[in-house]
């Protein structure tokens, strides 16, 4: 039986661990451990009981899937939240979130957050509207939300969560709950964000520092128009792309999924004017919680033109084209 020893080898040691999170939430034992940005079993060697959940856990052994283009989907939309000012590029995951946890829905998510006064990201349990408000504005660096899930659910005693994260997130979420693993049935609701790369935070925090800003006073980190942006104060500081691709963690190179096709909604930029967000609609489920706060009258909502429709199919199809693939 394969076990935690075939997967240092054969996927963190290999350089595709995402750092997604799962396998840490799999182990019954909690004997896996994060641990410079990536799960370790430390000193519980003779412990483990070489079960294999944590191998059998991993999307990276069993592989991601795919549809075409954007994936599936019942409709798509620009829309932004009319009370979230406060919020990056429309604030539609908070509303959403603020609307299902009202309608009781979900009972809370894991998402990412942000390390105190500093943008690192980090994950977290969220219980309520100022929670969800809290962990609001987009953050680069790799966040092993699914870490979250165990927790969640034993120590939170939730059961009618909403896994918020990256498309590696929403992939090994759905992988877990194609294995039957224990947490994932107390998933209700997954959100995806539109991902082309993330960006390895210790180098954003050099960078901030290199510009003479203190952290507490970034107001937000973006990416628009083929830079990286960073605000605080009347500052913009601005980055082509092409100047940090040394930024980009490895395993960014051999993930073909840009709109999180497994989610139930998936929300991004691309494809909507500045202030809104494109919204993916691609289950019954998810349709049920948007067209509920559309009727809601909380969020402003137009269609996306096919032009724009166009432009978010090839963003995908680039991705999927130019990843490199790896099978264990
Ligand atoms: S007890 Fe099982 S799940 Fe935990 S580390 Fe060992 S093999 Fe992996
Ligand atoms: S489950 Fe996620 S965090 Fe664990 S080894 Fe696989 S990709 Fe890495
Ligand atoms: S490019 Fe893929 S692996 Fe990298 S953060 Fe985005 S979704 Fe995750």
């Amino acid at each position: 039986m394969y076990s935690y020893e075939e997967l240092e080898s054969g996927v963190i040691q290999a350089g595709v661990c995402t750092g997604c999170g799962a396998c840490i939430s799999a182990c019954p034992l909690y004997y896996i451990q994060l641990i410079d940005g990536m799960p370790r079993r430390p000193k519980k060697r003779a412990a483990c009981k070489n079960c294999g959940t944590c191998f059998n856990s991993c999307y990276k052994v069993k592989g991601e899937s795919y549809g075409d283009n954007t994936g599936r989907y019942l409709r798509a939309v620009s829309a932004k939240w009319d009370h979230g000012t406060q919020c990056q590029d429309g604030g539609i995951v908070t509303a959403i979130l603020r609307y299902a946890y009202e309608m009781k829905l979900i009972d809370g998510a894991v998402l990412t957050c942000r390390d105190n006064n500093s943008w690192m990201p980090v994950p977290c349990v969220a219980k309520s509207a100022d929670d969800f408000d809290a962990s609001s504005k987009t953050k680069f660096g790799v966040s092993p939300v699914l870490m979250d899930l165990r927790p969640a659910v034993v120590e939170h005693g939730l059961n009618k969560l909403c896994v918020v994260g990256t498309p590696c997130h929403i992939q090994s979420l759905r992988h877990l709950q194609r294995s039957n693993a224990d947490v994932s049935s107390a998933v209700a609701l997954t959100i995806g964000l539109f991902c082309s790369g993330n960006l390895e935070y210790r180098h954003i925090a050099e960078r901030i520092h290199t510009l003479g800003i203190r952290p507490e006073d970034v107001e937000k980190l973006a990416v628009s128009n083929g830079r990286f942006i960073i605000k605080a104060g009347d500052r913009s500081e601005s980055i082509p792309l092409s100047e940090i691709k040394s930024w980009v963690p490895g395993h960014c190179s051999f993930c073909r999924d840009y709109t999180g096709e497994l989610a139930d909604i998936s929300i991004g930029s691309e494809g909507s004017p500045e202030g809104w967000s494109t919204v993916i609609i691609r289950t019954e489920k998810g349709e049920e919680i948007f067209s509920g706060l559309e009727k809601s009258t909380a969020v402003s909502v137009s269609g996306i033109g096919s032009a724009e429709l166009e432009r978010l199919k090839r963003a995908s199809e680039a991705k999927r084209n130019s990843q490199n693939s790896y099978v264990i």
